[in-house]
């Protein structure tokens, strides 16, 4: 599979995709072992694939802008993701040195992806629940990375940023939502917004309601 990885990345850098640590990244990280059995042969395809429950992993593409729209901001610390899924993003951003914690909703892919994690010996801290409420006991948080789409800021969440820490996630409704990074700096918070994508929903308390 390394052959199919570097093609992967050949075409992220095709794509527009410059830092060389996130190249090196989705270099390192083994994509098709966080995807099942049917999707194993096309993991390194430009493709979101069924993970089950009605969810997805991102494809390579979305994974490598966002991280890389974090990476450029704040290259180290401690970094909370939304929407656990896969495992695949918490994976890349381990592999970028970063403290990671995650939080998924769905007790199956929580359990899909721990094992994932634990089986490559990746350090990740987990929880299970709402993660729009965020992780209070181990904030404040260097970044944070919402990948399901948000119907607006998740206030919760920008509240445990740190001073100077920056938020990447999808705003907008369910069809398509803005890249959006929001920058903590003191009491202000700086925004920035970037092309469209389509994820599936941030559900919960500052999400959209369980149904979706
Ligand atoms: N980062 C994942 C992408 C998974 S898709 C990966 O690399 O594979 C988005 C995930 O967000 C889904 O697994 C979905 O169940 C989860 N999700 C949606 N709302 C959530 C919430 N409020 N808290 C935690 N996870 C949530």
């Amino acid at each position: 599979m390394a052959q199919e990885r570097r093609e992967m990345v050949e075409q992220l850098k095709f794509y527009g995709i410059t830092n060389l640590r996130v190249l090196d990244a989705f270099m390192t990280v083994k994509r098709h072992l966080f995807v099942d059995e049917q999707s194993r042969p096309y993991a390194y395809d430009d493709c979101a694939w069924p993970i089950g429950y009605g969810q997805t992993i991102s494809q390579p593409f979305t994974v490598a802008f966002m991280t890389s729209l974090l990476v450029e901001r704040r290259p180290s610390g401690r970094v909370l993701e939304i929407g656990t899924g896969s495992g695949y993003q918490s994976a890349i951003l381990d592999a970028l040195g970063y403290q990671v914690f995650t939080i998924e909703r769905v007790p199956g892919l929580f359990e899909m992806a721990g094992r994932a994690l634990d089986e490559l010996g990746v350090p990740v801290a987990r929880r299970l629940g709402d993660g729009t409420l965020g992780w209070p006991e181990e904030a404040p948080f260097d970044g944070i990375i919402v990948t399901a789409a948000a119907p607006d800021q998740p206030s919760t969440l920008l509240s445990q940023l740190a001073d100077g820490g920056v938020m990447v996630v999808p705003v907008g409704d369910l069809a398509s939502q803005e890249m959006t990074v929001i920058r903590r700096v003191g009491s202000r918070f700086e925004h920035e917004v970037f092309q469209r994508f389509a994820f599936v929903p941030l559900c919960g308390r500052e999400g959209w309601p369980e149904s979706n």
